[in-house]
C-alpha cells in the first residue's frame, strides 16, 4: 500500500514562485542542501530568499528566534520551506515553530504517514494514513500561570471557528483524494466543554459528507489502535496536542521519523517542513535522512501548482528506496543494498529522476488541487446568562470544612457558596478524608433560588475577600448559553 501524498493547495501560484528558505540548525543545513539540489535538478520553477532563524538568532539575544526583516520576507513570499531548528533550553525562548504557525494563521497541519514495505522495514506493511492536526489552539495557546506555591495552570482554548476550519479541511481533503473515512480522536468523556466542542463540530460537519465514513475514538484507545493496527485508519483529524504526539508515533511506525514531511496551511501563507527536529546528535555527519524535508518540499511543489515536478521527484525517491539505497536510519541488513550519506542519497534520487518504482505504486499528481474552504460565518450570538462564579483561592490549610467556614463569610443576600473543589474533585460539602489537597481551591458561588447573578456580585465578593484576608487568585464566570449550563461540574458533584 502506498499513500499518494499529493497535496491540496489553497492558492494557485505563478509559474516561477518566489519562496523563503531557512536552513535551520543541527542537521537542517545538510538536509536542506540535499532537498534543494533534488528539487532544482527536477526543474522546480522557484526563486529563493534565504533567511536565518533558530539557535544563532536566539543566542544573539532575540527571544523570538527570528529578525523582524525575516518576517517581512516570509509574509511577502507567502510560501516557506523550513528546516528544523533548535530552541535553546531554559526560560525566555518562545518556540518559533508555534509562533510561525499562529502568526501566519497556518491552521491546518497535514502529515501523511505511509509504509514503504518491503523496502523500509516496518511492523505495519499496510499503512496509509493522513493526520490532519489543528495547528493554532488547544494547550498550544501557551497561556500558563503559576497561581499558588504548589499549582501552575495551562489554559486549553478550543474555538468553534478553529474546529470548523480544521474538520472541514479534513473532509474536503478526504473527498478530493478519494479517501474513504475520516476519524476523529478526542477525550470528550473528560473534557466535555473543549474536546466536547471539537467532537460536536465533527458530528455536524461529518453529516455534510454522507459519502465519507466517519467515526470517533476516545484518544487513549484510538492511540493504542493506531500503534497496533494502523491499517484500519485513513484520515484522522485531531486537536493540536494529540495530533502532535500521534503524528510522530504514526511516522515512527512506518519505519523512521526521518521519512515524514508536513505541510502547514493557512488562508494566505503556507510552511513546509520535516516532522522531525534538528537531531543535534547526528548533525554535520552526513548521515541524516533528507526524506522528511524532501516530502515537505514535494507537498510545497504541489501546493504552488508544480505537480509535474513534484511527481518526478516522488517517483524518483520511491525508486531510490526501492533500489535499497538507504541512509543509516532505515538501513537494514537483508532489505537494504547500499548504505549512503545524506549527499549521496540526494545524488541517487537525482540520478533516478524520470524513472518510476516498479513494486511501490508510482504516483500521478494533477494540478487541480485547490481546496476552497468557505469563510467562517459567525453564528447568531446566544442568550448568555451569568449563573455563578468560581472563586479560586490560595490557602495553605488542609481541612476543607475550615476553609468553607471562612469562605462562607463572603456570601451575600444574592449569592451562596455551593461547593469547594481541589484540583477539580469536590471536597466540600461531604468530601472524602482520603482526598489529597493542594493549596489551590475552587470555591463555587451560585445565585440564590436559581436566579441570575450580576457582575456587581462578583466585585462585592472580591472586595469582601480582601476584607477577610482571603487570597483570591482568579475568578471564572459560570454562564449558561441559551439556557444550557456551559461549565463543568465538580468531580463527584
Ligand atoms: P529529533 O527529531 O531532532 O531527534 C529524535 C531522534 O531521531 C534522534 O535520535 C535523531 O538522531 C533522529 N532523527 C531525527 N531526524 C532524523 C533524520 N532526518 N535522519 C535520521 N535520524 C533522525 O528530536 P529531539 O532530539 O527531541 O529534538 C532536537 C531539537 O529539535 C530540539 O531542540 C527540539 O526543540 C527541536 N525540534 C524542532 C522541530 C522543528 O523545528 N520543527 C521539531 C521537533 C523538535
Amino acid at each position: 500500500m502506498y499513500l499518494n501524498p499529493q497535496f491540496c493547495g489553497i492558492k494557485k501560484y505563478r509559474s516561477m514562485t518566489r519562496i523563503t528558505v531557512a536552513k535551520g540548525d543541527g542537521i537542517g543545513p545538510e538536509i536542506m542542501d540535499a532537498t534543494l539540489s533534488i528539487i532544482m535538478a527536477a526543474g522546480a520553477k522557484i526563486e529563493i530568499d534565504e533567511i536565518e532563524i533558530g539557535e544563532k538568532v536566539f543566542l544573539a539575544g532575540n527571544t523570538a528566534g527570528i529578525a523582524p526583516e525575516s518576517w517581512e520576507i516570509i509574509r511577502t513570499n507567502k510560501v516557506f520551506l523550513k528546516s528544523p531548528i533548535t530552541t535553546p533550553q531554559g526560560g525566555g525562548y518562545k518556540s518559533l515553530n508555534v509562533s510561525t504557525r499562529k502568526f501566519l494563521g497556518l491552521y491546518a497541519n497535514i502529515r501523511p504517514c505511509m509504509s514503504l514495505h518491503p523496502f523500509v522495514k516496518t511492523k505495519h506493511p499496510i499503512m496509509d494514513i493522513l493526520i490532519v492536526r489543528e495547528n493554532e489552539e488547544d494547550l498550544y495557546a501557551g497561556i500558563e500561570h503559576q497561581q499558588t506555591d504548589e499549582v501552575v495552570q495551562c489554559l486549553k482554548l478550543i474555538s468553534r471557528p478553529g474546529c470548523e476550519k480544521i474538520i472541514r479541511y479534513a473532509f474536503e481533503y478526504a473527498k478530493q483524494q478519494n479517501r474513504k473515512k475520516v476519524t476523529c480522536f478526542t477525550k470528550d468523556n473528560i473534557m466535555k466543554q473543549t474536546d466536547g466542542l471539537f467532537r460536536k463540530v465533527f458530528n455536524e460537519i461529518a453529516a455534510e459528507y454522507p459519502n465519507i465514513q466517519n467515526e470517533h475514538w476516545i484518544i487513549d484507545i484510538g492511540a493504542a489502535k493506531l500503534a497496533d493496527t494502523p491499517e484500519v485508519f485513513d484520515v484522522i483529524v485531531m486537536p493540536n496536542l494529540y495530533g502532535d504526539i500521534l503524528s510522530d508515533v504514526a511516522a515512527q511506525i512506518t519505519g523512521s521519523v526521518g521519512l515524514a514531511g508536513s505541510a502547514n496551511i493557512g488562508e494566505e501563507c503556507s510552511m513546509f517542513e520535516a516532522i522531525h527536529g534538528s537531531a543535534p546528535d547526528i548533525a554535520a555527519k552526513n548521515i541524516a535522512n533528507p526524506s522528511g524535508l524532501l516530502q515537505g518540499a514535494i507537498m510545497m511543489l504541489n501546493h504552488i501548482g508544480q505537480a509535474d515536478v513534484a511527481e518526478r521527484i516522488q517517483n524518483a525517491w520511491l525508486k531510490t528506496l526501492e533500489d535499497g539505497t538507504h541512509t543509516p536510519d532505515i538501513f537494514k541488513e537483508g532489505t537494504s543494498k547500499q548504505k549512503v550519506g545524506t549527499a549521496e542519497f540526494a545524488a541517487a534520487v537525482i540520478a533516478n529522476l524520470g524513472q518510476k518504482p516498479s513494486v511501490l505504486k508510482a504516483v500521478t499528481y494533477s494540478d487541480n488541487l485547490a481546496i476552497e474552504l468557505p469563510k467562517y460565518k459567525r453564528k447568531e450570538p446566544a442568550t448568555k446568562t451569568l449563573e455563578g462564579v468560581d472563586l479560586f483561592v490560595h490557602w495553605g490549610g488542609s481541612d476543607p470544612n475550615e476553609l468553607a467556614k471562612k469562605i462562607k463569610l463572603l456570601e451575600s443576600s444574592g449569592i451562596y457558596l455551593s461547593m469547594i473543589t481541589n484540583r477539580g474533585i469536590k471536597v466540600w460539602p461531604d468530601g472524602f478524608r482520603e482526598t489529597f489537597c493542594t493549596d489551590h481551591w475552587r470555591c463555587r458561588f451560585k445565585a440564590k433560588n436559581g436566579e441570575q447573578m450580576y457582575k456587581t456580585d462578583i466585585i462585592e465578593l472580591l472586595e469582601k475577600a480582601i476584607e477577610e484576608d482571603i487570597d483570591a487568585i482568579k475568578t471564572e464566570n459560570l454562564y449558561a448559553f441559551n439556557g444550557t449550563a456551559a461549565y463543568s461540574l465538580g468531580q463527584g458533584q
